[in-house]
């Protein structure tokens, strides 16, 4: 269905848990969260309820995230249900890759068609730095079982941290050179944890162009801009949710794992779903889409109204 500003609102992002295996800095503190009680989280049949009364709303791609969701229990059951729903013809997942090697296979057989892997270095200790975490190998043997497995598509994406990981572009570039896996750069954004981080750290998406004037330039696929290496295998994205706000074009809306849909990320506006049904479970999600915001405000340099980091957001 159309929001109120005319977008056709197509996509959910569906947050299966807050929880996560890594830490990574921008994204969930050191020390962790308070983990929310299991009756506080959205039961496998609840969720089943919520994404069918999303399809009827005109929700037609979901995208499963977190939290990590391939920590969450029942994960094979939640991925086949939301791919069995009527009118869902697309389903994504979003993982830091690490338990891919013990679900890929059964990701496949759920109906799971595309999978996103975040991966912001291919350096031991700058992959380490980030997520607060020893497992940059088991995140390549996740990314190798995925190509192989036979997603419809694999794709990295690198979230990119001036003064951090700017010369991780280098090492994902080559990786498009060898590999059918597409790669996407993503602006950090002012969100929970580096809310409150330095200028210098939230670096334009074309600081790739600049590393890499070889690019060139193939088209756009949806919010992304695409790229490919003269000898590339496959493609390069840029995404630039901050320099170039793409809220005229958002046709996203969030279901948080505790049951609360986000119309924007941005936005402190939270609608709760639990405990409705039916018809009235419906209508709520429809006056959440008709009420989504027009934009966002991080191009004018504030800070996310979101109340939560990203980990139990869904990114
Ligand atoms: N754990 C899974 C993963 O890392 O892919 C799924 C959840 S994670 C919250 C989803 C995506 O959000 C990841 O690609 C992560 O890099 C991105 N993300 C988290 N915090 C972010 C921020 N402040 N700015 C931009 N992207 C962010
Ligand atoms: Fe976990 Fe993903 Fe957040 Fe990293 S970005 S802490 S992997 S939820």
């Amino acid at each position: 269905m159309k929001d109120g500003f005319g977008r056709d609102i197509v996509y959910l992002r569906l947050s299966v848990t807050d929880r996560c295996n890594l830490r990574c800095v921008y994204c969930m503190p050191e020390s962790g969260i308070r983990k929310l009680r299991h009756e506080d989280i959205l039961s496998i049949e609840e969720i089943d309820e919520i994404v069918k009364a999303t399809a009827a709303c005109g929700i037609s791609k979901v995208r499963i995230t977190g939290g990590e969701p391939l920590v969450r229990r029942g994960i094979i059951d939640i991925c086949r249900r939301v791919a069995e729903t009527p009118g869902i013809n697309e389903v994504c997942l979003t993982t830091n890759g690490i338990l891919l090697p013990k679900y890929a296979d059964e990701l496949i057989q759920a109906g799971v068609n595309r999978i996103n892997i975040s991966l912001d270095s291919l350096d031991a200790v700058t992959y380490n730095k980030i997520t607060r975490f020893n497992g940059l190998d088991d995140a390549l043997i996740g990314l190798n079982t995925a190509i192989k497995a036979g997603f419809d598509a694999v794709k990295i994406n690198t979230v990119l941290i001036g003064g951090i990981n700017e010369e991780s572009i280098y090492d994902m570039l080559a990786l498009t050179r060898k590999y059918k896996v597409d790669v996407r750069f993503i602006e950090l954004m002012p969100i929970g944890e580096c809310a409150d981080w330095s200028e210098e750290k939230f670096i334009n998406a074309s600081r790739v162009l600049q590393l890499s004037p070889e690019l060139r330039e193939i088209g756009t696929d949806g919010v992304t801009k695409l790229y490919m290496l003269p000898d590339g295998l496959s493609t390069v994205g840029l995404i630039s949710p901050i320099s170039s706000h793409f809220c005229p074009s958002c046709n996203k809306i969030r279901i948080t794992s505790d049951g609360t849909l986000k119309p924007c990320l941005h936005s402190a506006e939270e609608i709760k779903l639990r405990g409705l049904h039916g018809a009235e479970l419906e209508q709520t999600i429809r006056d959440a889409i008709y009420g989504k915001p027009k934009k966002h405000g991080l191009d004018d340099g504030s800070h996310s109204d979101a109340i939560r980091n990203m980990n139990a957001i869904g990114g």
